[in-house]
């Protein structure tokens, strides 16, 4: 079986194909945007698994969006995006204290007094290790992705 759904390019002029084809119970995903030509993360993919309407450049589709999202639920989608949500809901609460450390360093920096180069490190060692964690964080995220490009292309 083969199925298409055309979605909006992010300029919004124009669209991109999205494929979805099941062969021998195993479902693959394609698209034929520039990111997903070079196997890169496709968020047209991802969005249209996901069952995201906003994403649809003809709204006449929405049914086939319905049965792909139901499809791809079925056959796992929500274990394949598993790991990649536990990293976002992560990176939401390292950006908070990223956060709440840069308003520290603002007030400490902000006293008259002059702070000597071990005091200045020691205010901003928290603020370093949350940027540290971010980038990691990041980092991370951009491997899963490509675990997860992969994973459409092989099948599942
Ligand atoms: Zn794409």
């Amino acid at each position: 079986m083969s199925v298409s759904i055309k979605a909006k390019s992010s300029s919004g002029d124009s669209f991109y194909t999205v494929d979805f084809i099941t062969k021998n119970d195993t479902l693959f995903v394609l698209c034929d945007c520039p990111a997903g030509e070079w196997g890169k993360f496709c968020k047209h993919k991802w969005q249209l698994l996901n069952g995201d309407e906003t994403m649809l450049a003809d709204v006449e589709e929405h049914s086939k969006l319905v049965a792909m999202n139901q499809l791809a639920v079925e056959k796992g989608l929500n274990d394949l995006y598993k790991d990649i949500d536990v990293l976002e809901k992560q990176k939401v609460i390292v950006a908070k204290e990223q956060k709440k450390q840069k308003s520290a360093v603002k007030k400490a920096l902000s006293k008259k007094k002059v702070l000597t180069e071990d005091e200045f490190l020691e205010v901003h060692a928290p603020l370093y290790a949350a940027d540290k964690n971010i980038a990691y964080i990041t980092y991370l995220m951009a491997k899963e992705k490509e675990v997860l490009e992969k994973k459409l292309k092989d099948g599942f």
